[in-house]
């Protein structure tokens, strides 16, 4: 049988080494190792200066990490990956390969909080700009679009709005303007959904949710899908001249990610291969519970109004079903009557945990406007769409009769 042909968890399971176990250890060791041994200088140079592919520090490269990479590669096809040690860190050295003092990123005000501050407050201190506007606008956000702008950032579906962009037309409008897609798919795993086909040009995911397999440990990921011409970003021109289709990743691996020193570690790295190998077990599990849970909430007067994509009532059900399939995550939001009453429901659940974080295998809700965004104004929350009425729920894995009983406990007046 030949490799390409296998399925999504054949190809997972069947990536091989960078080289061969000495012990033919079925399980990728942990190498702990900070430094690697030369035999000779000139082998020494060339690992240095880039002749060779062999590792030499850990910051750098490291033969864990790197297989977790390969692994995350052979099921999306990406030109290269860059594993890093948190999601946050994927956007940072994303971003800071792509921008410079005088560049804009354009991007909608529907983010996740960190990084809306890191666009808003971190890079603002360095002279780069960041154009909120409206995703979902085709005029505008073409109008915002100009010579410096060096990405469009989105995320490909929101949170807690659950707003979903149509991401063929936005690559459409990237692709005339000639400015990379940089989209973060955190929200849906690789086995439900190929930022490939819709165009995106550089894909970014935390780790830490859905691939830690079961909140083990953070992670991030940079994905080159090798489809933009980097000779029309002014600051990876030069680099383009030299490198070609491998110009973004070079600047960022060569560069970037050295200097800043986030390289995931090899024990995360460890945690983060067998993550991987249940992935699509426990997706499947969770937003067949999911499903069900929204389904039976949703009769419920208690509960005023609930947000899943995954509803046909849904605004963005159609749309949701052509990018991500029958199943549109294992997260949802619902509103109650007042802040009050979500406070009150928090505090009489049971079996579902009060925490941050996604897709853990145990059920979490949290307030998210008290929380997350809980430092923000009321100004930018109203801005941001983060009502005092919501609470966002991330499904685990537990029975949907075992989390039906608890909301119904929580929600019902003593
Ligand atoms: C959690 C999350 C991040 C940040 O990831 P960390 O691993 O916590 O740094 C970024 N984007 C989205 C959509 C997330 O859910």
């Amino acid at each position: 049988m030949n490799k390409e042909d296998l399925s999504f968890n054949g190809k997972l399971l069947n990536t091989p080494y960078g080289k061969p176990d000495v012990y033919g250890a079925l399980s990728m060791p942990v190498y702990n190792s900070v430094a690697y041994e030369f035999d000779t200088a000139e082998e020494m140079e060339a690992a240095f200066t880039g002749k060779s592919a062999d590792h030499a520090y850990s910051r750098i490269t490291n033969p864990t990490v790197q297989y977790f990479e390969n692994r995350i590669q052979t099921i999306t096809g990406a030109l290269s990956v860059t594993a890093l040690n948190s999601g946050m860190a994927a956007i940072s050295n994303t971003i800071i390969t792509l921008a410079k003092t005088g560049s804009n990123i354009v991007t909608s005000k529907h983010l996740f909080g960190n990084t809306y501050s890191f666009f808003a407050s971190t890079m603002a201190a360095f002279g780069v700009e960041t154009r909120f506007c409206d995703l979902t606008n085709s005029d505008e956000v073409e109008a915002r679009i100009d010579k410096d702008t060096c990405a469009v950032f989105l995320e490909i579906m929101t949170n807690p709005q659950l707003e979903v962009v149509d991401l063929k037309a936005l690559s459409t409008i990237c692709k005339q303007k000639e400015v990379p897609l940089v989209a973060d798919t955190t929200i849906i795993p690789f086995c439900s959904f190929n930022a490939k086909d819709f165009g995106i040009n550089i894909e970014i995911v935390s780790s830490t949710k859905y691939i830690s397999g079961g909140a083990t440990s953070l992670g991030g990921l940079i994905l080159d899908y090798g489809n933009f011409n980097w000779l029309l970003t002014p600051k990876l021109h030069t680099m383009t001249e030299k490198f070609g289709t491998i110009a973004f990743t070079t600047k960022l691996r060569k560069e970037i990610h050295r200097n800043l020193g986030a390289y995931m570690t090899p024990q995360v790295a460890y945690m983060q291969i067998l993550g991987l190998e249940t992935l699509t077990l426990r997706y499947e599990k969770a937003t067949d519970t999911c499903f069900k849970l929204v389904e039976r909430l949703d009769k419920l007067s208690e509960v005023e109004s609930i947000n899943y994509t995954g509803l046909c009532s849904n605004k963005y059900y159609e749309l949701s079903k052509s990018q991500f399939g029958d199943r549109p995550g294992a997260m949802f939001t619902f509103n109650l009557a007042s802040r009050e009453a979500c406070f009150e429901f928090m505090n009489k659940l049971k079996v579902v945990r009060r925490a941050t974080n996604l897709f853990d295998n145990k059920t979490l809700a949290i307030h998210p406007a008290s929380t997350i965004f809980g430092t923000f104004t009321p100004e930018v929350r109203k801005e941001m769409n983060v009502s005092d009425k919501t609470i966002r729920i991330s499904v685990g894995l537990e029975s949907v009769e075992d989390l039906y009983a608890d909301f119904v406990q929580a929600l019902l007046k003593a």
